[in-house]
Order: structure tokens, then C-alpha cells, then sequence
């Protein structure tokens, strides 16, 4: 499902840009920074296929992956940057409201969370979306590595003890290490089943 069937198709910026929604799609989303690209980079086995958008004024595109000929991969801007202009945080809202109350294909959000961190308030707005959505999402914990093994338990069960307010939410939770290669063969299993 991955290896060499991986490619970019469209960057989308309104809602009529937007792919035939004929296919299985997951998304991921997550705060900027969070090892979003990497993952998708080490997920897919493209370097370089998935771009940090690290600059908050710029446009925020919906980037469409095909997955073979019978999934799309969805890679939503990532959102929390600190000096975002009011402009873009909303217009970035209202398109990403309207994808995930639109499309028919998708079965599943991964939200990553940065695992040395945990869920923050920030994070809490887009999972309160989903909820209202009726989206399930799955927590996708990112940066595993940076965590030493003796502390990953604490993280887990603070993150498990957001998730219990959000109905929309996996219990399953996956730990990733784009790194290390940690979770990765766990996630693409993951999405291989979501047909
Ligand atoms: P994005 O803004 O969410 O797309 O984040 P990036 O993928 O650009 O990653 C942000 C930073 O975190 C970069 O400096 C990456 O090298 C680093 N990073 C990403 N994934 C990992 C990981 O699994 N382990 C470690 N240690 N660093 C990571």
C-alpha cells in the first residue's frame, strides 16, 4: 500500500478544489512543529513528499496524496502557530470545518500530539471539532524517541485522560518515532484496514 504507491496530487485551498470524493481518505492533522511532515515522509518512504509549512502568513493548503489507486492521504496545515494572523487562523478554521463535515470518504483523523508534551490547549479546540464532526480520530504520539521509556507512561495516561471527554476518539493510541521507525509499520497496518 506504500512502498512506490505514494504520490502527490493537489494542494487545495476551498472547499471546490477538492478531489472526487470517491475513495477511502484518512487525514492527519497537528500543531505545527509536531513531526507532522516527518511522519508522513517516513510513513510514505518519500523524503521529501510531505513539506513543513512553517511560515503561520502563508497559504494553508490541503495537500491530497494518492495511496494507490484506492486511498487518498490527507495532510491538513497545521495550526497553532503563535503569530498566525487573525485572518488565516479563521479562514484556515472555516475550510477545515467544511472538509471535515464534507467528505464522505473519510474514515479516520489521525491527530498527532508531541509526546514530550501531551495534549495541550491548542490541540483541545481541533479535537472538540472533531467531536462536533462525528470524525473518529486517533491519537498518533509523535517524537517517541525524546521520551525515555520510565516517563512514556505518564504522558499516556494524561493524553488517555483527554481523550475520555471526547466521544470522537479512538482509544487506541499509537506511539511513532519518525527517527527511529518506531510505530510506523503499527500505522500503515492501521490505515491499510480502513477501507
Ligand atoms: P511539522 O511542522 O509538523 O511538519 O514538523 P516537522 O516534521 O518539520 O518536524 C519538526 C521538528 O521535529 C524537526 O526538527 C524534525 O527533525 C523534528 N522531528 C520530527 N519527527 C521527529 C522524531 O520522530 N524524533 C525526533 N527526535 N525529532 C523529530
Amino acid at each position: 500500500l506504500f512502498a512506490g504507491e505514494v504520490d502527490f496530487l493537489k494542494g487545495v485551498v476551498a472547499m471546490d478544489g477538492l478531489p472526487p470524493d470517491d475513495r477511502a481518505e484518512v487525514c492527519f492533522a497537528g500543531r505545527s512543529n509536531v513531526g507532522k511532515s516527518s511522519l508522513i515522509n517516513a510513513l510514505t518512504g518519500r523524503k521529501g513528499i510531505a513539506r513543513a509549512s512553517n511560515t503561520p502568513g502563508r497559504t494553508q493548503e490541503i495537500n491530497y496524496f494518492t495511496l494507490g489507486d484506492e486511498r487518498f492521504l490527507v495532510d491538513l496545515p497545521g495550526y497553532g502557530f503563535a503569530n498566525a494572523p487573525v485572518a488565516v487562523v479563521a479562514k484556515w478554521q472555516a475550510l477545515l470545518k467544511a472538509y471535515l463535515a464534507g467528505r464522505v470518504g473519510l474514515r479516520r483523523a489521525f491527530v498527532l500530539i508531541d509526546m514530550r508534551h501531551g495534549i495541550k490547549a491548542v490541540d483541545e479546540e481541533i479535537l472538540t471539532l472533531l467531536d462536533k464532526s462525528a470524525v473518529t480520530f486517533q491519537v498518533v504520539l509523535t517524537k517517541a524517541d525524546k521520551v525515555h521509556p520510565e516517563d512514556r507512561e505518564k504522558v499516556l495516561a494524561q493524553v488517555r485522560e483527554k481523550l475520555a471527554k471526547h466521544p470522537a476518539a479512538y482509544p487506541e493510541l499509537v506511539l511513532t518515532s519518525s527517527e527511529k521507525g518506531e510505530g510506523l509499520a503499527t500505522l500503515r497496518a492501521i490505515i491499510a484496514g480502513l477501507t
